[in-house]
């Protein structure tokens, strides 16, 4: 017979284990709600702006989601899936870092009050993903299409993302920058997708960000190379090469002693003759302007070969990056060559002008009229500071993100919490359609959406309730463009003031963010392992 202490304990043990997938579960939507939570106040055009201190000292003030949240210091597991989620949004729209968070959010907490209801998961989570699915299909119903040719909406498009930054003041320069810069390299008639490669952003401290321009053309950070070197070059002939001009460094171990002067003149000679000869086969190739690439091994150039290009009237441009030699070689139409054999002709670029010019502070190259025009473009952002270049860097890029969304799915849907009231409203006129727990789950989807229009009111210091409310009952009146216009403080017509968004960046958003708030929800233990 068995002790009964026992089986008291194996039903113990047996109860806990079935709270315990319960309360992991409550546990992780709690952290990853902080992280939503932390990033609420920076949504819209009304948002705060964080200041980021790293423990190194450096600062980052910035309003855009997915560099806040990269740079937080997330420690819970789930959290990090938030943290995660912005990064995904990013990468797919380029905009929406702040809203796929704080959607994901709201549908946890969705979650949690389902959850406490005795739903289970499964259930919980199989009606979010029809939800998800209904929502894109309403979004994509309520769309305004758009002719790549409407540059008008283009422009507003980039406006309303450049609106909520910190820069925000100058967006009317920087939108027509991003417009611009997309449209050129890319053919607005055929295209389905931009590659953002093809646009340069090279930031430069000096002037204000007014000072921005957009350089149909390449820049190069940095003076050119040597002194008493030409500073600019007319109808350039371009050779960017991968070797070193410099003289072969022995192996470490390999050391050569030189024992009298004689023997010293004869290095020195060889020297010379080694680097003179590479100089003149360049200068051979009718090559006016030579770009180096940045060697990690050893000085990718020597003075003295410097000196000698500088006879020989060769501008030249050292340290040129790895990664840029790509974007480089298709501004100007030139090969890398990675030995002084293929250092022929055919492999060299032209342009019509290289000129040195000061900036600010400092000196840049500058190239313009390169043959092969609208292939790549260089944005030259100007700021006064290293933390307005910073953030003006990565609100451009929301910028460009933006258009390229465009490209790739020319549909609009109108800003300001309109989307999110008007699909919060026909998902639960589908609920009706629905029955059990479907329908209950699928009525706090469409309620979750709801927190966008009612975070954009209380940023904007209106009142989030009423503001909600009303838009609720405006937007059941038929108003499908109704939403908060935070300059009035009112609900207008917000297509009226030229808030507009792209629809793949909010179809994006709600896929994104359902898809982590279900898989939160599968989770039912975290296991700590040693690795
Ligand atoms: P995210 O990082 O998610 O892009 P933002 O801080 O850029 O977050 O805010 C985006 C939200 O702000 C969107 O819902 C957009 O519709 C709204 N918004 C942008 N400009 C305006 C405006 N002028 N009036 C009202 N809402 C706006
Ligand atoms: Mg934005």
């Amino acid at each position: 017979m068995p002790p009964a202490p026992k089986s008291n304990q194996t039903r113990k043990s047996e109860y806990k284990d079935k709270e315990k997938p319960t309360q992991i579960r409550f546990s992780n939507i709690t952290a990853a709600k902080a992280v939503a939570d932390a990033v609420r106040t920076s949504l819209g055009p009304r948002g705060m702006d964080k200041m980021i201190q790293a423990s190194n000292g450096d600062v980052t003030i910035t309003n855009d989601g997915a560099t806040i949240l990269k740079q937080m210091m997330v420690l819970h597991p789930a959290a990090k899936m938030l943290v995660e989620l912005s990064k995904a949004q990013d990468v797919e729209a380029g905009d929406g870092t702040t809203t796929v968070v704080v959607i994901a959010g709201s549908l946890l907490d969705a979650c949690s009050k389902l959850l406490a209801k005795g739903i289970h998961p499964t259930s919980i989570s199989e009606a979010f993903q029809k939800a998800s699915a209904k929502s894109v299909e309403i979004l994509e119903s309520i769309v305004k299409p758009l002719e790549l040719s409407d540059r008008e909406s283009l422009l507003k498009s980039a406006s309303t993302s450049l609106n909520s930054k910190v820069v925000s003041q100058y967006s009317g320069i920087l939108s027509p920058i991003a417009v611009d810069a997309v449209l050129k390299v890319i053919n607005p008639s055929t295209a389905t997708n931009v590659d953002l490669r093809d646009i340069k952003v090279v930031k430069k401290i000096g002037g204000t960000i007014e000072d921005t321009e957009l350089i149909e053309g390449l820049v190069f950070n940095q003076k050119s190379a040597g002194t008493g070197g030409p500073n600019r070059v007319e109808k350039a002939k371009v050779g960017l090469i991968q070797f070193c001009v410099s003289p072969p460094k022995t192996d470490m171990d390999n050391s050569v002693v030189v024992s009298d002067y004689s023997q010293m003149d004869r290095v020195l000679r060889e020297e010379r003759q080694y680097i003179l000869d590479i100089v003149k086969k360049i200068k051979k190739a009718g090559c006016n302007v030579l770009l180096i690439q940045k060697s990690v091994l050893r000085d990718a150039v020597s003075d003295l070969a410097l000196h000698f290009f500088a006879k020989m009237k060769i501008m030249v441009i050292k340290d040129i990056e790895r990664d840029d030699v790509e974007f480089v070689c298709k501004g100007l139409g030139c090969r890398p060559i990675a030995s002084l054999d293929h250092f022929i002709p055919e492999n060299l670029g032209s342009a019509d002008l290289f000129e040195e010019i000061q900036t600010g502070p400092s000196k840049i190259v500058k190239v313009t009229g390169i043959p092969i025009q609208g292939k790549t473009m260089t944005v030259l952002i100007r700021g006064s500071n290293k933390l307005v270049l910073e953030e003006a860097d990565r609100s451009i890029h929301d910028a460009l993100c933006v258009i390229r969304c465009l490209v790739k799915k020319k549909a609009l849907i109108a800003g300001g919490g309109a989307p999110e009231t008007e699909l919060s409203l026909q998902l639960m006129d589908h609920a009706n359609s629905l029955t059990g727990v479907e329908q209950y789950c699928f009525r706090a989807f469409a309620e979750a959406l709801e927190v966008i229009p009612y975070t954009l009111a209380e940023n904007a210091g209106l009142n989030p309730i009423a503001t909600v409310t009303e838009l609720r009952n405006r937007h059941a009146k038929g108003e499908k463009t109704a939403g908060i216009n935070v300059r009035k403080g009112a609900i207008t017509n917000i297509l009226e003031e030229n808030v507009v968004q792209p629809l793949l960046v909010s179809t994006s958003a709600i896929h994104l963010a359902s898809e982590t708030v279900r898989s939160i929800m599968k989770i039912d233990d975290i296991v700590n392992c040693v690795r």
